[in-house]
């Protein structure tokens, strides 16, 4: 027997990330409504800039100097306490894998983004889940899993796949009782989705605090997911050990361009969160006429919702009638959440034609 490379033991317990389906199994797609893209596409102005970008022949800017230049200016923060990743994910990835490793914990609540379970692992350290109250990240719950072995906290907020939103004073309590060795990563994908006067104040601790790392991305509000840009703030200290780790080129040519012109139309971002709320609300009165059903809304702030079928209906025959017809949402048994199913908020159209179908199949259910 010749022996062959042995991947860590910490390594084969991931489960790799599965991604929203872009088609049923038969192909057929009349709407993506399975991984929180923005429905209105991104603004025209981050397309001429990708078309422009630098030749692909060119190294991008490592340090994605001019972006975070931007990114300072538009959020009032010094650049050097900016940095920019591969999308979000890869920032936290770099968090949990600076500050935690074999025998740490890095805690995160139940119901949360299912990649946490994977940045936990793959740095070796253990993930522990605080039990969800009614769905939402429970401040109370998290603190009470915190142990002396605890190094790392996420958060995220909006939280995905829920859709639930800690105020202010929530994201500052748990802070406040959190050890000052432990470090609060909030990770803030679909804050630009938030009413501006319900902001959670991450980005004020991120900037007053030693502990906190605040992560944000393109690729939801701005709807530039296929660009792969995050970027996160932190303090100085923590920026210069995460810019240790990650890769030297990580942000490509296009995807600094398109975000930098992105950053610059927020015009464009903002009719994204009206839109939003509009047909989220719309969407979320059509689920509640449904209630006798055992159907029903959990608060979102998000571009997304998480439907509960409580009734005859069940979670996987509603998906199963919603994949037939062409629209792909995101059924999440392994999380524990088969009897539930998260939906993108698309059009008025789209999302009409979601509830026709719901209300259909609850009645045929029956
Ligand atoms: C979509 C999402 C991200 C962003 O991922 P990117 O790598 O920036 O595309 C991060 N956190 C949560 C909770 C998300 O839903």
């Amino acid at each position: 027997m010749t022996a062959v490379p042995t991947p860590k033991p910490w390594i084969a317990g991931i489960d790799a990330y599965v991604p929203g389906k872009a088609a049923g199994d038969d192909g057929r797609l009349v709407a993506k409504l399975s991984a929180n893209e923005n429905s209105l596409g991104c603004s025209p102005l981050a397309l001429a800039a990708r078309a422009e970008a630098e030749h692909p022949s060119r190294y991008p800017d490592g340090d994605s100097t001019a972006l975070r230049a931007a990114l300072g200016t538009h959020y009032g923060i010094d650049p050097a306490r900016i940095i920019m990743g591969a999308g979000s994910g890869e920032l936290l990835y770099l968090a949990a894998s600076a500050y935690a490793g074999l025998g740490d914990e890095v805690l995160f609540s139940q119901y949360s983004f299912s990649l946490y379970d994977i940045v936990a692992r793959r740095c070796g350290a253990t993930p522990v889940e605080a039990p969800a109250n009614d769905y939402a990240n429970d401040v109370d719950a998290l603190l009470a899993k915190v142990t002396p072995r605890t190094r790392v906290v996420l958060v995220a907020n909006p939280n995905n796949p829920t859709g639930t939103y800690l105020p202010r004073g929530e994201i500052a309590r748990l802070h406040a009782r959190l050890p000052g060795d432990v470090l609060l990563v909030l990770d803030q994908a679909y804050a630009e989705y938030v009413a501006p006067e319900d902001d959670d104040g991450s980005l004020e601790l991120a900037a007053a605090q030693p502990n906190v790392f605040v992560t944000r991305t393109f690729s939801k509000a701005y709807g530039l997911a296929g660009e792969r840009v995050g970027w996160g703030t932190g303090p100085v200290e923590l920026v210069e050990v995460l810019n240790r780790l990650r890769g030297a080129f990580n942000v490509a040519n296009t995807a600094q361009a398109a975000a930098l012109a992105a950053l610059g139309d927020q015009g464009f971002v903002e009719q994204s969160r009206r839109h939003n709320a509009e047909i989220r609300r719309r969407f979320a009165a059509a689920i509640a006429a449904l209630g006798n059903h055992g159907l029903r809304m959990v608060p979102s702030e998000a571009n997304f919702v998480l439907v509960v079928f409580e009734g005859a209906l069940s979670g996987e025959a509603a998906y199963q009638a919603l994949t037939q017809a062409g629209y792909m949402t995101r059924w999440l048994p392994g999380q524990g959440l088969g009897h539930t199913l998260r939906i993108t908020i698309g059009t008025a159209e789209q999302m009409d034609t979601v509830a026709a179908i719901l209300r259909m199949a609850a009645e045929a259910a029956k």
